[in-house]
């Protein structure tokens, strides 16, 4: 079981000498109670404190990087079984599947596809992460040649997918010092994996029927030296991943099988449905998903779950607060105020633009809750508004007094009057009113 704060400082020195990075003793211990740092950093422990505080207090999942450089990423991690009781922090990376059977071109075009793409939601760019080759010729010349093709296309985090070690190590000639994810080490191959991951520093995929075969199979690669591990559960349906994926999240954050705590990896594009596939690994724990490259309706989906499953619930994605331009407005523009939740701003954003009629958006502070819920909570206030308005100079920037409010904040559009001296507007509760509203109400 995880050692509680107060019981890691009584196993510290406490000698407060700031050498571990931390200003006390105590905000050591408390980070270490988090898994936020490592036991290492300090260098008064014994090994025997060491050893205690190592075994309790490093993060129940393992962190493994992948690929190095601007798109590399990380997994792992975790230390909840349900997002709602804190959150998910590593989303997974998804990978587009080519063989080594394709054409140079076609693999070429997959590559920058992945290279290049890029959906924006809710102002986050979305991409996927890499691409898992695989060695399905069965040779090891078309595997490396392969692999040097989309090396030359692009600085991506790969996966190499094959079952003899001498194609594996054909292709990692081709990069570097790339850390690409080896797939796959088995119980009968694990001796070679382990040595090519070791010389080349990379992450290793470890595969196994059952989740005892995968717990002895990660012991003895890490007693092998190889400790960044992810583990393939072979499942055969949509209820064995599930079974296995939970259990194995299960037993990896209580710390009741150390030997299970690491990411999980899922080949949706081996599944029947493969759309299903991908939402399933992404809502129950694989970090790593390989899949066909997506047509664009499902990979928006796909970015779009993530994204969703991988914010943190206890905090609404926000916007800073502040005076935004849509277009270039003037000084009889109209000014609409909204909250900080970035779901309304960028709905209201986008039906804005589409009216073609430039304006300022005023978005004040409800620490990214809802028009709906700031009112309910009281975080939409009068006093928040004025303020607003003198914070970001609004005043400065429009020749009216007129301000344009959320139809749900309508209850406090007297208060709003008052507090501020501008007249207020109630605007419509469906964004999507909003250019027949300002067509036929905004008249300046
Ligand atoms: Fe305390 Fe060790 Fe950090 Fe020094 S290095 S402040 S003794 S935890």
């Amino acid at each position: 079981m995880a050692l509680k704060a107060l019981d890691i400082y009584k196993l510290l020195p406490k000698k407060n000498c700031k050498e571990c990075g931390d200003p006390t003793c105590l905000t050591f211990a408390m980070k270490l109670a988090g898994g936020k740092t490592d036991v290492e950093l300090c260098p008064y422990l014994d090994d025997a404190a060491k050893a205690v505080l190592g075994a309790t207090t490093r993060p129940p999942i393992r962190l493994v990087k992948l690929g190095i450089g601007e798109r590399s990423f990380v997994v792992g991690e975790e230390f909840v079984f349900y997002r709602h009781e804190k959150t998910f922090y590593h989303p997974p990376g998804i990978m587009f599947k080519i063989s080594d059977t394709q054409t140079p071109s076609d693999i070429m075009a997959v590559t920058t596809r992945v290279r290049d793409e890029s959906f924006t939601r809710v102002g986050t760019d979305l991409r996927f992460n890499g691409i898992a080759i695989e060695n399905t010729s069965g040779t090891a010349d078309s595997f490396a040649r392969a692999v040097e093709t989309v090396e030359k296309t692009a600085d991506l985090p790969l996966v190499l997918i094959a079952t003899d070690p001498l194609a594996i190590a054909a292709a990692l000639t081709h990069c570097g010092t790339y850390r690409p994810l080896i797939h796959a080490a088995t119980a009968e191959n694990r001796k070679e994996f382990c040595l090519l991951a070791k010389q080349h520093g990379c992450p290793l995929v470890i595969k196994g029927k059952t989740i005892d075969e995968l717990a002895q199979l990660a012991k003895d690669c890490a007693a092998d030296g190889v400790q960044d591990l992810i583990l393939d559960l072979s499942p055969d349906s949509f209820q064995d991943f599930i079974v296995k994926s939970t259990t194995i999240r299960q037993l990896a954050i209580t710390r009741a099988a150390p030997d299970l705590g690491y990411p999980v990896f899922l080949d949706a594009s081996i599944m029947e449905m493969q759309d299903a596939g991908i939402a399933l690994g992404i809502a129950k724990y694989a970090s790593v998903i390989v899949s066909t490259p997506l047509n664009p309706a499902t990979a928006k989906a796909a970015l779009t779950l993530r994204q969703n499953i991988y914010t943190d619930p206890q905090k609404p994605i926000q916007m800073n607060p502040g005076l935004y331009r849509v277009g270039e407005p003037g000084k009889n523009a109209p000014v609409l105020m909204t909250v900080n939740f970035s779901l309304t701003f960028f709905t209201l954003q986008g039906y804005l633009e589409s009216t073609r009629l430039p304006c300022f958006m005023l978005i004040v502070d409800t620490e990214g809750l809802s028009v709906l819920t700031a009112v309910a909570a009281g975080k939409l206030s009068e006093t928040l508004v004025r303020d607003s308005i003198k914070k970001f100079a609004v005043e400065d920037e429009v020749s009216h007094r007129k301000l344009i409010i959320p139809g749900y904040a309508s209850p406090l559009s007297g208060r709003i009057e008052e507090a501020t001296g501008w007249k207020v507007m109630v605007g419509p509760r469906d964004a999507a009113e909003i250019g027949e509203y300002l067509h036929e109400e905004w008249k300046q």
